[in-house]
């Protein structure tokens, strides 16, 4: 049971350490001796039970989380959770306020829009603080702006929001916010979708409401998203819940939410409220665990900041030859987009990279050009091969 270590910068699903991969595999058949497979147990037999319990102690650990917030798993991806967190921070803010609340939108790139839209959709009131398009020269995302340009905005409507929603990286535009939130955000309850850069870096989760992360990219398999919850949060719902469901709909309309995506629900359940997929979790437990003995976020942001290094320098060595269309304020770390200035290359560049086995280079649809994305998973071995081809395909083709 093995393979050649791939060097495959897709986007997501999104390649993973081979040796978690080989352990699952082992698992998936036959876990802990018991004859059976870890998809094959009860998602309430004690095996399980100890799994997710040691899944939720391995990401405290790995992120720090303080006693003030609760870890849980939903089933679902990043788009679950933008209906999700729309619905229960909503009603948060109701039995908090007696009142309802303005959910607040940074729309940095097409998953912050892609939340915005979908909060609107279910008619919760939100608003956009702010689209970034309208701060680039060229009307297209690429920057994020600076707190001065709307902190105002946040300053008028701090009473009324619920909440302001953040993608912490957007991983079709490749563009990432600082690891630091923003001052202006202090006092209002941040809530931030880390699908793509959860575990690259240390952040400060006490500064956070909710964060939300589906699984593909940096943790392990589609099909499970996880949820990092201040507990005074889970309270608010539940007072929702008991005292004010129902009393809102005849002038104002307050989307219930399924009972699947419910915190409170999922937390008081431990994650199994309803059947939580168990080898996706698994495989996320072993991601954790692998983290934890390479020595965790701290050593994974080193060689995570020095593979986005030596990639952008090599790009920024040809400016002529290549374009990446990111402010160096806010480049991401995980997912480098950039096109090659000259017409006709792009499929001469896709096919010179897979002869060396470099592959997923292609950009998103929407945008086009090249995306390489460099998760935890991807070595800096791999990225060094990747830059000395983008080095000597510029060189050749210039
Ligand atoms: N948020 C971010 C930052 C993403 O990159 C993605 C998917 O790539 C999503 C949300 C949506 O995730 P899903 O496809 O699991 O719904």
């Amino acid at each position: 049971l093995d393979r050649e270590e791939p060097s495959h910068f897709g986007a997501g699903p999104a390649q993973m350490p081979t040796n978690v991969l080989k352990q699952a595999a082992l698992d998936l058949l036959n876990y802990q001796n018991m004859g059976l497979g870890i998809g094959e147990i009860s998602h309430r037999s004690k095996e399980a039970v100890a799994l997710i319990n040691e899944t939720k102690e391995n990401l405290i650990k790995l992120l720090e989380i303080p006693g003030t917030h609760d870890v849980f798993f939903l089933q679902g991806g990043g788009t679950t959770g933008f209906s999700s967190i729309a619905t229960n921070l909503n009603q948060a803010y109701i039995a908090r306020h007696g009142k309802v609340g303005k959910a607040g939108y940074l729309v940095t790139g097409s998953w912050s829009q892609k939340a915005y839209e979908e909060a609107k959709r279910l008619r919760i009131q939100s608003e956009v603080i702010f689209d970034a398009r309208n701060f680039s020269q060229d009307g297209k995302f690429g920057i994020i702006p600076n707190e001065k340009e709307w902190s105002n905005k946040i300053e008028s409507l701090k009473d009324d929001l619920s909440y302001v929603y953040l993608c912490e990286n957007e991983t079709v535009h490749g563009i990432e916010w600082g690891p630091e939130l923003p001052k202006c955000l202090s006092d209002v309850e941040v809530v931030a979708d880390l699908s793509s850069d959860i575990l690259s870096r240390k952040i400060d989760v006490s500064r956070y409401g909710v964060i939300m992360a589906g699984a593909q990219k940096n943790i392990g398999l589609a099909g499970l998203t996880l949820y990092i919850i201040k507990k005074s949060l889970l309270s608010d719902i539940e007072k929702f819940n008991k005292e004010f469901a129902g009393k809102f709909e005849d002038n104002v309309h307050v989307p219930v939410t399924p009972i699947a995506f419910e915190f409170p629900t999922a937390v008081k359940n431990n994650s199994s409220y309803n059947t939580i997929p168990i080898f996706t979790l698994h495989v996320m437990n072993l991601v954790f665990r692998n983290l934890i003995a390479k020595g965790g976020i701290e050593q994974q942001q080193i060689e995570n900041e020095e593979k986005a290094e030596l990639l952008y320098r090599t790009l920024d060595s040809f400016p002529e030859f290549y374009n990446i269309p990111v402010d160096k304020s806010c480049r991401s770390k995980m997912n480098v987009v950039f096109t090659i200035k000259k017409d006709g290359l792009d499929d001469l560049f896709i096919e010179g990279a897979k002869k060396l086995k470099l592959t997923g280079l292609k950009g998103h649809r929407s945008v086009g050009g090249f995306r390489a994305s460099i998760y935890n998973a991807l070595s800096l071995e791999a990225v060094t091969k990747l830059a000395d081809f983008v080095e000597d395909f510029a060189k050749k083709n210039m």
